[in-house]
């Protein structure tokens, strides 16, 4: 950390600095390989973060990291892109039901912001819906939280509403008027220090209504939990079919790479747009997403996730009952959020991840968590064991932990969105 204090600011940034973690969280890791990871002093974790999403099916899962080693001997970043790109593309289109051409970018950032110049494009309008506290992306038009650097026009454009709530994406609508391009949600509700929630149907279809009357498009962000809940897009399963998905995280096991989906009304708007990046086009990440694809089709990762999410769901449930706490346990089990119930300045989920980080397993006491699926049944029991331990811990010195002082301004201006 005084290495890196010296040449990079604050040490670290961005969503992987673990400035908001308990104190005594690594920051640098050395490797990681299936569900663990080991940090730069060589102390080894069950990681419950999966890199904050890509890692699905393993790090260094063996099919998907030979295909991403064949095309490395071939060639990675080069004039231009190799057959892998259009292979990925058939994989994504094939496996998305809504989606009849895919474009790839980096980060979810990118995709998310494609999706926006795309819905634009499309109408020749201007206002995009957003969720108020939902997280689309480090770009100006999509940060909500407080952030230097930014002006209020880029975020002129811009109107939010409540998720979940139609009266108030109703209101968002009428005041978007006869500029509406497009409402852009997530799956579900995952946003930090807080429950997550599962969308209301009735919610997505008036969503899905809005862009109809109005000619707008209807964008899924399903970077964070594309391929975690289905083997098509999120919303799939609700009955409803967005016009864009924005995906990133999962899609190539963690290799750098990102897409858009879109329909076929989209496909020109989508093509009229600068879409462009230096390292966009290279082919390693196609290839491992081409594997990653196939992986999706055949394997049963999906079930397995959930499993193993819904058995470490319950143990941890009955294991707080026993040492006197309650768990808030929210989202998908596959995505887990766990919460402490009264614990409003977060203290004793800060104190138990504390006691967990010592015993050897990483979990976040403000973010969701990812289950991959190289976590073994034995893995749940391992993890199960030391949480008992780290519950009991917490339990001795409950009535001396300290508030987490360094977060309450962040959970002040979330608590004050969400009112
Ligand atoms: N949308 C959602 C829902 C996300 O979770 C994220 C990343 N956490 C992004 C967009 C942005 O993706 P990236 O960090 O890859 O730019």
């Amino acid at each position: 950390m005084e290495r890196a204090r010296a040449v990079i600011p604050n040490g670290m940034y961005g969503h992987e600095s673990v400035a908001l973690l308990p104190e005594g969280y690594p920051q640098f890791f050395s490797r990681a390989e299936g569900a663990r990871l080991w940090d730069v002093d060589g102390n080894e974790y069950l990681d419950y973060m999966c890199a904050f999403g890509p890692n699905l099916f393993g790090y260094g899962h063996a099919e998907i990291d030979t295909a991403a080693a064949a095309q490395r001997a071939r060639g990675d970043t080069m004039t231009g892109p190799g057959e892998a790109m259009v292979a990925f593309a058939e994989a994504m289109v094939a496996q998305v039901s809504h989606a009849d051409w895919a474009m790839f970018c980096k980060n979810g950032t990118d995709a998310t912001s494609m999706a926006v110049a795309t819905a634009r494009a499309h109408t020749g309008r201007g206002k995009i819906l957003v969720g108020r506290g939902t997280y689309h992306g480090a770009s100006g038009w999509a940060i909500q939280r407080a952030s230097r650097g930014l002006m209020p026009e880029d975020k002129a454009h811009v109107i939010h509403f409540r998720y979940n709530d139609v009266e108030s994406l109703a209101d968002a609508v009428k005041m978007a008027g006869d500029d509406l391009a497009g409402i852009m949600i997530t799956p579900f509700r995952h946003e930090v220090f807080q429950d997550q929630f599962l969308p209301d149907p009735a919610f997505l279809q008036f969503a899905r209504e809005s862009c109809d009357r109005a000619g707008a498009l209807l964008i899924v962000d399903d970077v964070r939990a594309g391929f975690r809940l289905d083997r098509d897009c999120s919303i799939e399963a609700y009955g409803v079919s967005p016009d864009l998905s924005c995906w990133g995280k999962a899609i190539a096991n963690g290799q750098p790479v990102s897409a858009l989906l879109g329909v076929e009304k989209a496909r020109q708007a989508a093509g009229s747009i600068v879409a462009t990046g230096s390292f966009w086009f290279s082919a390693v990440p196609m290839a491992a997403g081409v594997a990653t694809m196939r992986a999706i089709r055949e394997t049963d990762y999906l079930e397995r996730t959930i499993a193993r999410g819904t058995a470490l769901r319950e143990g941890l449930q009955q294991q707080a009952a026993a040492h006197g706490f309650t768990l808030r346990q929210t989202g998908p089990a596959q995505m887990p959020q766990i919460l402490f119930e009264e614990d409003p300045d977060f203290r004793f989920g800060y104190a138990w991840v504390t006691e967990a980080l010592d015993r050897g397993v990483y979990l976040s006491p403000y973010h969701n968590m990812f289950i991959c699926s190289a976590l073994t049944e034995a893995d749940v029991r391992l993890t199960l064991e030391r949480t008992d331990d780290a519950f009991a811990a917490l339990k001795a010195r409950r009535s001396s932990v300290q508030p987490v002082e360094k977060i309450q301004p962040l959970v002040e201006a979330i608590r004050a969105a969400n009112r």
